[in-house]
């Protein structure tokens, strides 16, 4: 009977500790709710066995408080201690009798060595083994034992002797039982939470990555797990990638993903270049670094995907500046060459246009060597045509601004445009109905045009239209505004639309810069509309441009009104006697042929000439000649002294005496940006007789007081 009293109490020991179990697993940290609810279970366990106890009779009472109160000393700490302490001693002391005393004291001593070796425990991690459990046991139950001799002195050796030993044996047996249970729960809560740590340090080293991380299964292409930071990049939820397949990222087809994703699991390749579509279907440049790894016994991919579109971006930009350092300096050495050629060409055009004028001047209509010197002349002003354009080309061309109708400048040219932009394409030529007349150089005026045109013809496919039209257009202060940063006036509009392809806003945005171009390297120079934009800013207009993808393109060219009504500038001026003179001119040319032709021509007008090959020819002429001498006529480009240079020196020797120039091109000597300054006289080589007599009689009979001789 007693002994079954004891193996019931053991037994409500065993139960306690699978309680605590649960408890352990639920605050694996041993937190402050955890203990506490520990100090409360081992608590209510030592009243249920002080209620039930082993009565020994003579109001002494045995239980198992002292196993159950030093474990929870020993396992929980101070605040469990507290808890069942305090619960044990309220009902201990409730009970009273006359073990009452020793009944506190055992559970006093319990709770102290517990706490003792708790806090010497402290620092050891590993859970107390069975036999530490049992030294425990000893220790706590001998002073148990020797706590008995409070009782009197009679009493106290009869209960040691019944139940000393016994309480030596059993009560550490139970201490090991107990202890060894709650051990081995709070080792495996600890290593379970150790484990569940690890786990979400390495989760966390996938999740909480910047880099943009999935995972794929590499027999399906699905993406099983994306990061946060692939949820931030692609824009679309975690769960959606989660449920997504790499196919509607990758703009690549599946079956070509998969060939790639082989060459991973093979282990051939490691790094790739894709382009990835992000939820707002913006297309990406990303590098992919992609590895096999095994998850739960699976093989997948472990991909990190980086962006490389900026990286891209410019690299693709450094590669076109190269390529338009390069086209520049390619521009440049062509322009020079071109330049240089057509100056030594136009001196020789010079002597055929001139001396073919000469001869045919001599020979009557019926004579059959007139269509023969005819020809010559021709071609001789075709190729001067084909020299303008050169130096045009080369920048070198002066432009000579006139007074125009647009109009008539365009009726001379239609012929021209169909030509460059061919049969297949119409040209609609709708003239505005009268127009206002504008101050332009007629050669740019073509330059426009032909740059235009071939732009047209290139951007036609086959079949189409070009067409031109002119129109006053009158912007005012604050109705019509056409472009913002027109200055409000009066404008004549060269409007050229075509039927082509059109272009993007991209396109439209770059236009006008030089070597801007969408056209394949070879055909397109990306020069033609900043060629155009050039030319209209340089003559105070405006250019406009209104297009759309496969809806053609309107080019539209503002020239400001001119109201001052000037004499045009005519080369070929009209023949008459006027043109004869009697005075004396200095020409100066260090080309010995043009000297001549210059010296036949004038000396067949009537003048006095008074040839030099030079500067210093000139000067040491112009100081010894006895008579007056009344017009200079230089070379612009000479060696030694300049034309500009030349002019200033004979002016102080002849005061009042007048300059002509005469050039192929126009050097910074007499003109500032290409533009003639106002007064100087200038003679386009090569030059036509009537051209020069013509040009010589005007800078002769122009009011002196009007217009300086010399360039100042
Ligand atoms: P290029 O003709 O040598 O390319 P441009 O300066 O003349 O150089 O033109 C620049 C670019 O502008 C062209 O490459 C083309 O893309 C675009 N462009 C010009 N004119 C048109 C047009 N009429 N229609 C469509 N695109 C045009
Ligand atoms: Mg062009």
């Amino acid at each position: 009977m007693f002994y079954l009293d004891l193996i019931l109490n053991l037994a409500l020991l065993v139960a306690l500790s699978v309680i605590s179990g649960f408890i352990v697993q639920r605050w694996p940290k041993q937190t402050r709710p955890g203990v506490v609810l520990q100090g409360l279970l081992f608590g209510a366990a030592a009243v249920i066995g002080m209620l039930r106890p082993l009565d020994m009779g003579g109001g002494l009472i045995f239980d198992g408080r002292s196993v159950l109160l030093s474990l929870a000393a020993l396992f929980f700490g101070p605040w469990a201690a507290a808890v069942a302490g305090t619960m044990a001693l309220a009902c201990r002391i409730a009970m009273g009798g006359v073990g009452a005393v020793m009944g506190v004291s055992v559970i006093l001593a319990s709770l102290g060595i517990g706490l003792l070796a708790h806090f010497r425990r402290k620092r050891i991690e590993e859970p107390p083994t069975a036999g530490y459990l049992y030294r425990f046991g000893l220790v706590v139950h001998l002073v148990m034992v020797a706590l008995m001799f409070v009782l009197p002195a009679g009493i106290a050796w009869s209960v040691i002797q019944r139940l000393g030993p016994p309480v030596i044996i059993l009560y550490p047996l139970a201490t090991i039982l107990v202890g060894k249970i709650l051990s081995d729960q709070v080792a495996a809560a600890r290593s379970v939470e150790a484990l569940r740590r690890s786990e979400e340090d390495w989760r966390r080293l996938f999740e909480e990555h910047t880099a943009v991380k999935l995972i794929i299964s590499p027999e399906t292409g699905a993406i099983v797990d994306a990061n946060q930071a692939a949820a931030d990049y692609y824009g679309w939820p975690r769960d959606a990638l989660r449920r997504m397949n790499i196919a509607q990222i990758n703009t690549l087809p599946l079956p070509e993903i998969m060939r790639e994703i082989g060459k991973v699991q093979a282990l051939q390749q490691t790094c790739f270049e894709f382009q990835h579509r992000r939820a707002d279907g913006s297309e990406r440049d990303v590098e992919v670094f992609s590895s096999r790894i095994t998850i739960q016994g699976g093989v997948f991919l472990h991909a990190i995907v980086h962006d490389i579109t900026d990286r891209k971006l410019s690299e693709a930009r450094n590669r076109k500046l190269q390529e338009q350092l390069l086209q520049a300096q390619k521009m440049e050495s062509i322009g020079r060459l071109a330049g240089g050629v057509a100056h030594d060409f136009n001196n020789m055009l010079a002597l055929i246009i001139g001396y073919a004028e000469m001869a045919l001047a001599r020979v009557s209509a019926d004579n059959p060597l007139h269509g023969e010197l005819s020809e010559i002349l021709a071609a001789g002003r075709r190729s001067a045509d084909l020299t303008r354009q050169l130096l045009a080309f080369a920048r070198k061309q002066t432009i000579q601004p006139r007074v125009l109708d647009l109009n008539e400048t365009m009726a001379g040219m239609l012929k021209m445009l169909q030509r460059i932009i061919g049969e297949e394409i119409a040209l609609v030529w709708k003239p505005g109905a009268g127009l206002w007349p504008v101050l332009v150089d007629p050669a740019q005026v073509d330059q426009i045009l032909a740059n235009l045109a071939v732009n047209a013809r290139d951007a036609i496919a086959g079949q189409g239209r070009l067409t031109i039209e002119t129109r006053n257009v009158t912007v005012g202060g604050t109705q019509g505004v056409i472009l913002t940063e027109m200055t409000p006036g009066e404008y004549v509009l060269l409007a050229v639309s075509d039927t082509g392809c059109g272009m993007d806003q991209e396109t439209a945005a770059h236009l006008f810069e030089p070597f801007f171009t969408t056209k394949e390297v070879g055909k397109g120079t990306g020069l033609g509309l900043a060629t155009v934009y050039g030319i209209v800013s340089q003559n105070n207009g405006f250019i406009d441009v209104s297009s759309r993808p496969g809806q053609g393109a309107e080019f539209r060219i503002y020239l400001p009104r001119v109201h001052a009504v000037e004499t045009a500038d005519t080369q070929e001026a009209a023949p008459g006697p006027s043109l004869e003179g009697r005075e004396t001119v200095l020409l100066v040319e260090d080309e010995a042929g043009i000297l001549a032709l210059g010296q036949a021509i004038l000396t067949q007008y009537g003048y006095t000439v008074l040839a030099a090959r030079s500067s210093r020819e000139a000067l040491e002429k112009a100081r010894n000649h006895a008579g007056p001498i009344d017009l200079l006529i230089t070379d612009v480009v000479m060696p030694g002294l300049n034309g500009n240079g030349l002019s200033r020196a004979v002016a102080a020797l002849r005061p009042g005496i007048k300059t002509l120039y005469m050039s192929g091109y126009t050097a910074d000597v007499i003109a500032r940006h290409g533009v003639l300054e106002e007064g100087v006289h200038y003679l386009q080589k090569p030059f036509a007789v009537k051209a020069m007599a013509a040009k010589v009689r005007r800078v002769l009979d122009e009011n002196s007081a009007g217009a300086p001789g010399s360039s100042a």
